[in-house]
């Protein structure tokens, strides 16, 4: 039997969203056995149990109060949302942060040789799909006929099946698209991971703990953006290099040994540095640059 005062989140047990939601928890230092392919895991040093399973069954944990927290694309919540709202369900949930991975969009895309001249050429064509609500949806708002049925894998190759005019599927790089013969029409929704909360009472304790999950996730996503730079610049050209380096205003300066007219700066940027920038750097003068990355920021 799990234990009330434990906070509970759910996670993808296997597949996208699995390894950088694992990757996450560990960064936030909760620490977790996942090696053994049991349903619930349990941290040793914090009052947090993960619960592992498919990705569509996450939403109606949260709704249905059975867990606290969970990570799972913005797209199934949506869906499952949709699909609530029409059975007359309870249907609410919290996001309480997006969390930058598992980014995509659900598209609709037709084959190559077809002819696309705007969102009505569209007009009842048989449309494949996993996502039937969002895809109502879309259609509904903008009044066009269609058809659609549920294929719940390999929707991308049910148009050179012959069993469907175009489909409605996830996209990321839309190399499957490619590789498939299809072409993107339309994005009907844009998704991402994120962390989402049962709607309602959570006791005190629980949410303690949730606000500090929620500032250790901050402080994860910030520092990923971030780097630590270290570099020997001449003393004539501080003011140059620092506007090379955005969100890096205010260096460290320290004087190197035996040196006069070079010092070395130090800094966190809070973007990325480009080689382009590094190139600019190393043409100002400015020697030994160092690009750290940042494994946790608080402010
Ligand atoms: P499960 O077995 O848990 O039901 P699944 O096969 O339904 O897994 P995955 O393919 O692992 O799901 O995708 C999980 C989530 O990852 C998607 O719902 C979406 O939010 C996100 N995602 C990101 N990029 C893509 C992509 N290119 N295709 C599909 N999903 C993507
Ligand atoms: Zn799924």
């Amino acid at each position: 039997m799990l234990n009330n005062n434990r906070l509970r989140l759910a996670m993808q047990k296997s597949g996208r969203l699995s390894k950088d939601s694992k990757k996450l928890l560990s960064l936030c230092g909760v620490n977790i056995d996942f090696k053994k392919q049991q349903l619930i895991s349990f941290s040793e040093n914090m009052p947090i149990d993960i619960v592992r399973v498919r990705d569509d069954d996450i939403p109606g944990l949260i709704m249905d109060k059975v867990v606290d927290l969970g990570i799972v694309g913005e797209n199934v919540l949506e869906e499952e949302l949709l699909r609530r709202k029409i059975e007359c369900k309870e249907s609410l949930y919290n996001i309480l942060q997006r969390l930058d991975f598992g980014i995509c969009r659900l598209s609709l895309a037709i084959p190559n040789s077809k002819q696309y001249s705007g969102f009505s050429s569209l007009k009842n064509m048989r449309i494949a799909t996993s996502y039937p609500y969002l895809l109502q949806q879309y259609f509904d708002i903008r009044k066009l006929q269609f058809r659609f049925f549920i294929l719940n894998g390999s929707v991308e190759v049910a148009p050179s099946a012959g069993l469907s005019d175009a489909i409605c599927d996830l996209v990321s790089t839309g190399a499957t698209l490619e590789a498939n013969g299809l072409k993107e029409v339309e994005v009907i929704y844009s998704s991402q991971a994120c962390l989402v909360a049962q709607p309602g009472y959570i006791m005190h304790a629980k949410k303690i703990l949730i606000n500090k999950l929620i500032n250790r996730i901050q402080g994860v996503m910030k520092a990923r953006e971030s780097k630590y730079i270290m570099l020997h610049a001449p003393s004539s050209k501080l003011q140059e290099v620092i506007s090379l380096l955005h969100g890096a205003e205010h260096p460290t300066i320290s004087r190197l040994a035996g040196e006069t007219d070079k010092v070395a700066m130090h800094m966190v940027s809070s973007e990325t540095v480009f080689w382009e920038t590094m190139e600019k750097l190393k043409a100002l003068g400015v020697s030994a640059i160092l690009v750290l990355p940042i494994e946790k920021m608080m402010e």
